[in-house]
């Protein structure tokens, strides 16, 4: 342990920073988790509450742990299990052809008729054209489940620093010695860099180009509505879920680019558009709740790589840093995520997961204007881009 602080501090109270501090307290590690604002007050408050990434090397561990988080944790996330996806738009009548080439084997998944679709959705209406249901992934209540994090994490001893903004790194010996913040510097052993959208500013400070493009996104949620036998449903660009009182809560492009996010800036606003936009959405994956008023919105950052694939990797430089930056899917890898990084601090790799395509090497050839070479620009006025739903 340093001498001035704590064994490990990790930068940010998201979702990522959150199960990382839980993972490596039950290794009976001494953590501090340093936040700018509120735990959970960004985009791991924020989001869809998706937990079905099957592109991605932290699939397994995210199915394999979200049905005991509760348990292991001890407070509830609200987890449910599995997911339907169906159509409205004709042209869209094979799309689980296609999907199924996608889908992971060893996964149970089944092709919906219509019929069906309703039968498990009674909100949907006479123009699906064909649907799936997964039997795995599923979706948490991404609240209730930041809280369940800092709650656990709390409960094996870890502390947590709120409206403490890291302003700067302390290094000595090619080593990091502590974070700076105004309240002065918290040294550590160990540092860990999930700051969300912010990730990349930080790793700056410490020489390295870690290329990220912010995104506001948006979620309404509408007044409550008879319980659906089946409540994770996504398709027709959209992803959501019905909530344990009944509203629906459902987020899904148009994703808006930004620039930078500076520390110090507040969580964005929803924009009237965006919010029409989604509800006309929701209205037409599901007319038998078009009645239904949005009774709240509200916007986050995505935090987008180049490709759109997380950052997870133990720096060789410094080398007592590990990074984590999510790229918008970070809600549902999260107990995975937090496993990688107690697994990369304490014994500098992964155990159930090859990395090796989420490390910051993959983008050593990028070109400098990548961003405007894919179009990610904030609007000029009004550029949005779509991105496909989960
Ligand atoms: C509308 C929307 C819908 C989404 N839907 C889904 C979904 O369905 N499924 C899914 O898996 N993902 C989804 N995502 C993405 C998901 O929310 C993020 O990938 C995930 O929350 C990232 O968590 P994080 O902890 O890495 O980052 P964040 O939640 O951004 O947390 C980072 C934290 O670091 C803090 N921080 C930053 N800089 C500093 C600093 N200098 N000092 C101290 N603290 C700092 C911030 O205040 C913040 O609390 C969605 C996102 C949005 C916005």
């Amino acid at each position: 342990m340093s001498e001035t602080g704590t064994s490990v501090v990790i930068v940010g109270g998201g979702v990522t920073g959150l199960s990382a501090a839980w993972w490596l307290a039950r290794s009976g590690v001494d953590v501090t988790v340093v936040e700018k604002g509120i735990v959970g007050f960004e985009a791991s408050g924020r989001n869809g509450g998706g937990c079905t990434h099957y592109q991605s090397p932290l699939f397994h561990e995210e199915q394999r742990l979200w049905p005991q988080m509760d348990e292991l944790l001890g407070y509830p996330t609200e987890y449910r299990r599995g997911r339907i996806i169906f159509q409205v738009d004709p042209r869209k009548e094979r799309f689980h052809e296609g999907l199924g080439l996608r889908l992971p084997k060893g996964y149970d998944w089944e092709v919906l008729d219509p019929r069906q679709v309703r039968d498990l959705v009674p909100l949907a209406g006479d123009n699906v054209v064909s649907g799936v249901r997964l039997h795995f992934g599923g979706h948490a209540n991404p609240q209730r489940t930041s809280q369940a994090y800092a709650w656990a994490a709390q409960d094996l001893g870890v502390k947590i620093l709120q409206h403490t903004a890291v302003s700067g790194i302390a290094t000595a010996g090619g080593r990091v010695t502590g974070v700076e913040t105004a309240q002065g510097t918290i040294g550590c052993d160990a540092l860990v860099v999930a700051a969300g959208p912010q990730t990349g500013k930080l790793l700056g400070m410490l020489g390295h180009d870690l290329p990220m493009a912010p995104a506001r996104a948006e979620m309404i949620v509408t007044e409550p509505l008879a319980m659906m036998p089946f409540t994770g449903v996504d398709g027709h660009g959209l992803y959501g879920r019905q909530t344990l009182r009944g509203n629906l809560a459902y987020g899904g492009g148009p994703h808006e680019w930004m620039d930078e996010v500076p520390f110090d800036r507040e969580p964005p606003r929803p924009s009237g558009s965006v919010t029409r936009n989604l509800a006309r959405r929701v209205a037409e994956l599901l007319p038998k709740a078009a009645h239904a008023r949005v009774i709240r919105s509200w916007a986050g950052v995505i935090e987008n790589t180049p490709d759109g694939r997380p950052v997870i990797e133990r720096l060789a430089s410094p080398d007592n840093v590990t990074v984590a930056t999510m790229s918008s899917v970070g809600f549902g890898l999260s107990p995975a995520s937090g496993h990688a990084i107690r697994d990369l601090v304490i014994d500098g790799t992964c155990s159930f997961a090859d990395l090796s395509k989420l490390s910051l090497k993959r983008f050593a050839g990028l070109r400098a204007d990548w961003r405007e070479h894919l179009n990610w620009l904030p609007p000029q006025p009004s550029a949005t881009v779509a991105i496909p739903p989960l």
